[in-house]
């Protein structure tokens, strides 16, 4: 492919012909400015207040998920569930080297270790046989029914999968290796709201899972997170060491655990309801763009990568997957120093400083995704969003 070709073609698409196009900017076009204000005048602008619960009733609604309890972002929320999920300091998570940084800064927060295995290449997650052979060959069950690991005899305290960049890995067969390994499941759906595997929302599979509304995610509470769960218990739990773990009295400032004030802001939250109502429509118009690239990339010999079988993607950052790590290279040089955002996949987390010790099970997937893939522009296209801005349409 003609590299100049591509740049013309974002510039077109995005309507945009000198500007620099970013990977993902947010899009407030809905009653973010009325709920926001709303907030402030309420007074109630900092962890109390109705929005926080609003907008963790609008999730648990648009996500199908029973319980829904708000925190300060996707990092906070996937720390939670990990320590609902019953993980312990010096015990081992399972997780994919291919995620963003988060997901081990959460696993590493516990005090235990990340232990990686690979991904495959039709969804970039976790890869189920991979996990199973994993398993097969380090874990033996313990006396108390849990998976240890032969090398280190630890305990396998939790299985971690993330869905890239939206795209729901297959968590049903993950589902059932857990199961037989009796190995509790995490969900990292961060990046996956809106994104569905066989009709059923990523997040609702794991025993808990962590939502992010970073600024850069498909919705956004500028930064915020959300903890996913089935479970009435956990849910109860969840919101209890978010806050101050207060025992409830009138006045005496009881507390049974040493908490985390992850909670999010009132303020934030009122964000986040404008937003999640808009998801459906940004999904939608993500879902127009990806058919854009789909049509334009047909006739290139560059791999437009598309959603796994049986699933619905919400299409958060559009990917492509080059010949080789040279023409990755070529790619990403020529579209930065030409004004287009594009970034490549992240460098695999066992091979950061901080991970370098860490077990990991044959990695050939992730290695190879690692050379190829690069994430192009992806935000919702909204016509003369600005110019409506600075109009004041969305007042
Ligand atoms: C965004 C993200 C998170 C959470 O990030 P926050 O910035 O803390 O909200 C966690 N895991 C993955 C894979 C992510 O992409």
């Amino acid at each position: 492919m003609n590299n100049a070709d591509f740049v013309s073609f974002v510039r077109k698409t995005f309507d945009d012909k000198e500007g620099f196009i970013i990977l993902h900017d947010p899009r407030f076009i809905g009653n973010e400015r009325k709920y926001l204000l709303d907030a402030m005048d309420s007074n109630f602008v900092s962890s109390v207040g109705e929005y926080v619960n609003k907008f963790e009733k609008a999730i648990a609604d648009y996500t199908g998920s029973k319980y829904a309890v708000a925190a300060v972002n996707g990092t906070s929320a996937l720390h939670i569930c990990l320590l609902l999920a019953g993980v312990h300091a010096d015990e081992e998570v399972i997780t994919q080297p291919v995620s963003f940084i988060a997901t081990c800064n959460a696993i590493t927060y516990t005090g235990a270790k990340p232990v990686f295995v690979d991904v495959n290449q039709e969804t970039m997650g976790m890869c189920p046989q991979k996990l199973e052979e994993f398993l097969k060959e380090n874990a033996r069950k313990g006396a108390d029914g849990y998976s240890y690991n032969n090398k280190t005899g630890k305990r396998f305290a939790a299985v971690v999968p993330m869905h890239t960049f939206g795209h729901p890995c297959l968590i049903e067969d993950i589902v059932e290796v857990c199961n037989r390994y009796n190995i509790p499941l995490v969900e990292d759906s961060a990046e996956s709201i809106g994104s569905k595997y066989k009709g059923k929302h990523t997040g609702l599979f794991g025993k808990l899972s962590a939502l992010s509304f970073n600024g850069n995610k498909v919705i956004t509470t500028g930064g915020g997170g959300m903890i996913l769960t089935q479970d009435e218990d956990l849910a109860k739990l969840a919101k209890h060491i978010t806050t101050t773990a207060k025992v409830p009295h009138r006045w005496e400032y009881n507390h049974d655990y040493t908490a985390y004030n992850y909670r999010l802001t009132n303020l934030a939250a009122a964000l986040g309801l404008g937003q999640i109502e808009q998801c459906e429509f940004f999904i939608q118009e993500k879902r127009k763009l990806t058919d854009k690239y789909k049509e334009f990339f047909k006739d290139k010999d560059i791999k437009f990568f598309t959603e796994p079988k049986d699933c619905r993607s919400n299409y958060w950052l559009n990917a492509v997957i080059l010949k080789d790590r040279k023409e990755r290279d070529e790619f990403l040089t020529y579209t930065n120093d030409n004004g287009i955002m594009t970034r490549p996949i992240w460098v695999l987390n066992n091979k950061l400083d901080m991970y370098k010790g860490c077990q990991c099970g044959d990695l050939s997937n992730a290695m190879w995704l690692e050379d190829r893939v690069v994430n192009i522009p992806s935000t919702v296209i909204i016509p003369d969003y600005y110019k409506h801005i600075k109009e004041g349409k969305y007042l």
